[in-house]
């Protein structure tokens, strides 16, 4: 691994893929991007640093998996403790 490169403490415990909200609609998506995320839905562009990453996994079929899950109701828990 690159020492010196990793400035920012984010990018050292997320791992490629990432399941972040957009703050503008908050639909979730998966992402492997390390500067800005496009949403899909309604094409804002938000930077990384910015968003609240929910999970991260190397493996796309995990990341996935549990965009999936969390789509069908456990995201909501997460997301309605306000
Ligand atoms: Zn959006």
């Amino acid at each position: 691994m690159c020492k010196g490169k990793t400035s920012n403490p984010i990018f050292m415990k997320v791992k490629k893929f990432m399941i972040v909200g957009c703050p503008s609609c908050e639909n979730l998506q998966l992402t492997a991007s390390k500067n800005a995320m496009k949403c899909k839905y309604c094409r804002k562009i938000t930077s990384i640093n910015k968003l609240k990453v929910f999970y991260s996994s190397n493996s796309h079929k995990d990341a996935l998996k549990t965009l999936y899950q969390m789509k069908e109701g456990s995201y909501r828990d997460l997301n309605r403790q306000l």
